[in-house]
């Protein structure tokens, strides 16, 4: 009997039916080191992108996501691939050595283009050109406009980005900047993200800015904003410091080095949240903390989101419901609405929409729905108040200590909770708030 050559492919998607094209199997990315240059004016790009992976299996063949941009150049180990097949969202490589399972592996890729948002079941999303600058929305398959990646919250890595443009425009990015330098009227700055990202948190800034830090604990952070909106920044902004700090001593420390917020000449139709940073509009901007609401929220990102992600989209509730909870926690923080009163109302409201969706999966064409958080944040105000404040913020303290950096799922949110407190209600809670379509009383 003749011996079979097994040739062995890494699939084209991580298999999440919420986004069913994203993501490659077969590999898990370790590092991004992306050198952009850019030109504002004329939103030209021509970057490399060195990535280093690690073979789960044996491959002949991978996949990276990667959409609308040309492919100058791939290499795999220094060799040149026997095939690149370029499609509208991925870029397949055919090796011409095999790579081992286990073996980690470095791919460079040259490209070059004008990059440009893509459509999406969620409006469009990625690379984005500003009146004035750029703006990088990656939720949830934004990333690959910008970087070839394997876009999946499933698989996050370390990163270095480093990008030069014009120099009177500030670039901000994830991480820390770890380098700047100008030359000829251009300037070059270098972030550093050391802590494992999601593709779709890495973003790029790039705008008029001026910057101003704030406090440098309990975490350094800066906003970034256009001057003729100083004034109004200064007062919506002005209890951030005491903000981190509440949501540090309810959710354990921040979790990395620091946090900026910037805010765009532009109007946003909705604030964003990138790892360590939040972006909001000019249309956040009130000076009178009006958006004071959306600013808990996208901080509690931080921890609930960027540090603690879900490793499949239809979990997203451990990320929107916590955010909004920590939206109603701040309120009754700092003399407003208590957290009981804020559940009632919106219990009230949710009770007058259909239960039409399972809120532990709502399916991708929902899974922003206002009722996915609102229900999420309902689901933990009842855990607390089954097991008491001191219980439920310790529980909360733990669970984002263990989970730091890494992948959170429903199932693993109960099996914590209910070890951690000793409480066998918790799975009671979230099948009733989360996972049937019955709408509890509080
Ligand atoms: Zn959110």
């Amino acid at each position: 009997m003749a011996q079979t050559v097994q040739t062995t492919y890494g699939s084209a998607s991580a298999g999440d039916p919420y986004t069913p094209t994203g993501g490659n199997g077969g590999y898990t990315a370790e590092h991004y080191d992306l050198t952009l240059d850019y030109r504002v004016i004329t939103n030209r790009l021509n970057a490399t992108a060195i990535i280093t992976a690690q073979a789960l299996m044996r491959l002949d063949r991978f996949s990276l996501d990667f959409a609308g941009l040309s492919v100058e150049k791939v290499t795999v180990n220094g060799a040149r691939p026997t095939k690149i097949t370029h499609s509208a969202r991925k870029l397949v490589i055919s090796l011409a050595a095999t790579i081992e399972a286990g073996a980690v592996f470095e791919v460079v890729v040259r490209y070059r283009g004008a990059p440009h948002p893509v459509h999406s079941a969620w409006g469009d999303v990625g690379w984005e050109e500003l009146d004035d600058g750029v703006l990088v929305s990656g939720q949830p398959c934004g990333a690959a406009t910008w970087f070839p990646c394997n876009d999946h919250p499933g698989d996050k890595a370390s990163y270095r980005i480093t990008i030069a443009c014009e120099s009177s425009y500030t670039v901000v990015s994830n991480g820390v900047l770890s380098a700047r330098s100008s030359r000829s009227g251009r300037t070059k700055w270098t972030f550093d993200v050391r802590e494992p990202m999601a593709t779709y948190l890495a973003t790029v800034l790039i705008g008029r800015y001026r910057r101003r830090d704030l406090a440098a604990a309990p975490v350094a952070h800066s906003l970034y904003f256009p001057a003729r909106l100083a004034t109004r920044v200064g007062t919506d902004f002005a209890r951030l410091t005491e903000m981190i700090a509440f949501f540090a001593d309810r959710f354990g420390p921040y979790p990395f080095a620091s946090f900026s917020v910037v805010v765009t000449d532009d109007e946003l139709e909705i604030p964003l949240e990138a790892h360590g940073l939040a972006v909001f509009g000019s249309n956040h901007v009130d000076g009178e903390h009006g958006s004071d609401r959306l600013i808990a929220h996208e901080l509690a990102h931080q921890w609930y989101g960027n540090s603690l992600t879900v490793a499949r989209w239809q979990d997203i509730w451990l990320q929107e419901g916590f955010a909004c909870y920590a939206e109603w926690l701040w309120e009754e923080q700092r003399g407003g609405r208590t957290a009981d009163a804020l559940a009632a109302l919106h219990r009230g409201r949710v009770a007058a929409l259909p239960r039409d969706i399972v809120v532990g999966d709502p399916g991708a064409h929902d899974m922003f729905d206002d009722r996915v958080y609102k229900r999420g944040a309902l689901a933990l105000h009842a855990i607390r108040k089954s097991l008491g404040d001191e219980a439920f913020f310790a529980a909360l303290r733990a669970y984002t200590a263990a989970r730091r950096f890494g992948q959170v799922s429903t199932d693993d949110f109960v099996e914590f909770f209910s070890e951690h407190t000793g409480s066998r209600a918790i799975g009671g809670f979230v099948d009733r708030w989360v996972l049937e379509r019955a709408l509890p009383s509080l």
